[in-house]
């Protein structure tokens, strides 16, 4: 990334020497990025994020199709960025149908079976953001197709994490984030299969052959380029590696507190997230107190002044509320070690009895 931003100062769409050096510098990260996922180079359309990825499958499929009358369906734990395309759909007075998934996490696939015959499009995650929890993507395929609809699949998490294989999932559009391969934020990609259709979000000068207009970011691509090789060559070693240290963490937990409930944990998970509840001690109050020493989770609920909201994911997974509120992920990566994972062992129970301490689990 470093040498392109002080090399490659061409437009990639330029058609003199320094253009054609970053062009080729975006093609090459464009054939990283499809072999990662087992996609042909000219179905990788680059945007700045999962969120744009999302935004571009979902609004580029329906485009401004009128007749016959579109409809949507997207599971219940899609990420916000999916939620958010949806809504600007339904602002279109596009009907939105809302897929449920079981007490695991996992999309129920019979709910497909029942969706309106025609519905033109189906928007399934490949892994859960919040609780890791693996999507039967494929089966989920195979059933939109009979119904007629094109399949869109969130792959943000899963890419760098588990095996993501465009032809094998069968999806149409499948969207990938650089931020979560170990790449750069502001860059990602939208996979689009050949022949399924997309209309732009963004005209300019027809950059990625008309599908996303605008300069490429040159830096960002080749960043995410090289995290997705990184990501190929890494995955299996870093993929046991991973769950490997999850385990650690899990038992650990488990041995400070029995009760534990670890969400989806009956369920194939990606091996760098774990998501639990420990009854009686409030998400936000933990975060703050692993934050002060120096541990970065996230808490599976949103919190505003003080109300405690429980996230939709683990409402939708039935979760009792005052458990909900009790819930963080915590996440690890390719920067994470068996100490680091210790470290979090030897403080949690300290922090468990100070948040039950306090006493504040009521919502
Ligand atoms: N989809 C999922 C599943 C995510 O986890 C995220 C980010 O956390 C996004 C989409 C949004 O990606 P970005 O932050 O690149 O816009």
């Amino acid at each position: 990334m470093r040498e392109s931003l002080e090399d490659l100062h061409g437009n990639a769409s330029s058609l003199h020497r320094e253009g054609q050096r970053a062009r080729a510098a975006v093609d090459r990260a464009r054939e990283q990025v499809a072999l990662l996922v087992n996609a042909h180079p000219d179905e990788v359309v680059f945007v700045s994020g999962g969120t744009e990825g999302d935004h571009l499958a979902m609004l580029g499929a329906i485009g401004d199709r009128a007749e016959p009358g579109p409809r949507v369906a997207i599971s219940a734990i899609e990420h916000h960025a999916v939620h958010g395309a949806a809504e600007v759909l339904a602002e279109r007075g596009i009907p939105i149908d809302t897929l449920p998934v079981d007490h695991d996490g996992v999309l129920e696939l019979d709910a497909l079976d029942h969706l309106v015959h025609g519905t033109t499009l189906v928007a399934v995650m490949l892994a859960n953001n919040e609780t890791g929890v693996v999507q039967p993507v494929t089966q989920a395929v195979e059933r939109a197709r009979r119904i007629g609809a094109r399949v869109h699949c969130d792959a943000v998490q899963a890419a760098g994490k588990i095996a993501v294989d465009f032809q094998e999932l069968g999806a149409d559009y499948l969207a990938l984030s650089g931020h979560k391969l170990g790449g750069p934020k502001g860059a990602g990609a939208l996979v689009v299969r050949r022949g399924a259709p997309l209309v732009p979000l963004f005209r300019g000068s027809a950059q990625e052959h008309g599908r996303r207009g605008g300069t490429e970011n040159v830096p960002g691509i080749v960043g995410l380029g090289i995290a997705a090789e990184c990501a190929a060559r890494d995955l299996e070693a870093e993929r046991r590696r991973l769950l490997e240290l999850r385990h650690r963490l899990e038992d650990g937990l488990r041995r400070a507190d029995p009760e534990l409930v670890i969400h989806g944990e009956r369920v194939e998970r990606l091996p760098n997230t774990v998501n639990a509840s420990f009854a009686g001690a409030r998400s936000d109050e933990r975060l703050m107190a692993l934050d002060a020493r120096g541990v970065a989770v996230s808490a599976g609920a949103a919190c505003a002044s003080g109300a405690v909201e429980p996230s939709p994911v683990l409402s939708a997974m039935g979760v009792p509320r005052d458990l909900a509120v009790c819930a963080i992920r915590i996440s690890m990566g390719h920067t994470s070690t068996a100490s680091e994972v210790d470290r979090l062992l030897t403080i949690m129970p300290l922090v468990l009895r100070a948040a039950r301490a306090s006493g504040r689990v009521s919502v």
